[in-house]
């Protein structure tokens, strides 16, 4: 087996705060039209700011437009342009903006190398309780998107928010479904175990998800999942090493894109990639930089995303290979 773990270097762009759910755990949104959305110059000036600075993937991550609201046509397309301005300085963009309708996942596919929606969970129960205002939060919506992602040859994320109100089985049935969807199309690239974690800002008042619990759930998932599909946990939200740690041990083997801010859960900083590397380390596990697309996955990019992934394989294949030397001295 080899000892490795994965992470992706990433920057996080929130074209609008906006959104039309009322998740009660949420800890991002804003009401509609009451903050300003991001322009793309504001946006070409932070990019600048990071290039050379190790980022690669650029993570667009933005609250959800009504379908039917006549915002939608021009929230798409600051989504898009954000995504070519990306790619144009030479980053890659994966997209996270809620569920999409086919020809917006068409149109976005020829700018992302990935893309990526969290199912959560598939029980409706959640509809009566922390997602009662949340449209889009139906799990056969979502489950749909995956679907469409898969028909589409789009390379994708999902994932499972824990600790919302949901049990062991309900955890099972998830899984079963993302497990079914993949067989079909064999598009999910990784699966997200993200335990509930509270924050400042959400209305709902319950208890964090007990992380504890944890390496019980990578285990059960690992056992349903083909063995493709990487498991991914995020390593501000699990903030004990000993537990990051039998996560690994039991079959976890990426913490998913690691920058300045988690803006999902902004009360969580991101730790340091150094004392990750350090944390696995001492289990002789070894903390690597991947791209926010996996490699069985080229194939299906459209040319010009390839070349510029090609390009990112190389340098990271020199990055790792001058390691390597270093360390063997
Ligand atoms: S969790 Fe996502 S979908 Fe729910 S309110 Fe927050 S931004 Fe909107």
């Amino acid at each position: 087996m080899s000892r490795i773990v994965t992470y992706s270097p990433a920057y996080t762009i929130v074209p609008t705060y906006e959104c039309f759910n009322h998740c009660t755990y949420c800890n991002f949104r804003s009401e509609p039209s009451k903050s300003s959305w991001l322009s793309l110059s504001e946006a070409e000036a932070k990019l600048l700011s990071l290039k050379n600075q190790g980022v690669i993937e650029i993570l667009i991550l933005s609250g959800e437009v009504h379908p039917n609201s006549q915002n939608r046509p021009t929230w798409f397309q600051l989504i898009y342009d954000l995504c070519k301005l990306a790619l144009s300085l030479g980053f890659l963009p994966h997209t996270n903006v809620g569920p999409l309708s086919r020809a917006e996942m068409k149109e976005l596919k020829q700018v992302n190398v990935s893309m990526g929606l969290m199912l959560e969970q598939m029980t409706p129960k959640l509809l009566q309780t922390v997602h009662k205002n949340a449209p889009s939060k139906i799990p056969h919506l979502r489950l749909q998107q995956l679907e469409l992602a898969g028909e589409l040859r789009i390379p994708f994320t999902t994932g499972l928010l824990l600790g919302v109100g949901e049990t062991v089985t309900d955890w099972k049935e998830t899984l079963i479904a993302i497990a079914n969807v993949h067989k079909k199309w064999g598009h999910i690239q990784e699966v997200i175990l993200q335990p509930y974690s509270p924050g400042e800002r959400q209305i709902w008042n319950s208890e964090a998800f007990d992380i504890n619990l944890l390496p019980d759930i990578v285990a059960i998932a690992r056992k349903i999942l083909p063995s493709t599909i990487a498991l991914q946990i995020p390593p501000n939200l699990v903030t004990k090493p000993e537990i990051l740690l039998a996560c690994v041990e039991t079959g976890a083997s990426d913490l998913g894109g690691i920058g300045l801010h988690d803006e999902v859960n902004p009360d969580y900083p991101h730790p340091h990639y150094q004392g990750l590397a350090k944390v696995l380390q001492s289990r002789r596990w070894q903390l690597i930089k991947r791209l926010p697309v996996y490699s069985q996955y080229d194939a299906w990019l459209p040319t010009n995303l390839g070349n510029v992934v090609s390009k990112w394989r190389m340098r990271l294949l020199i990055d790792l290979s001058g390691k390597e030397e270093v360390g063997s001295r």
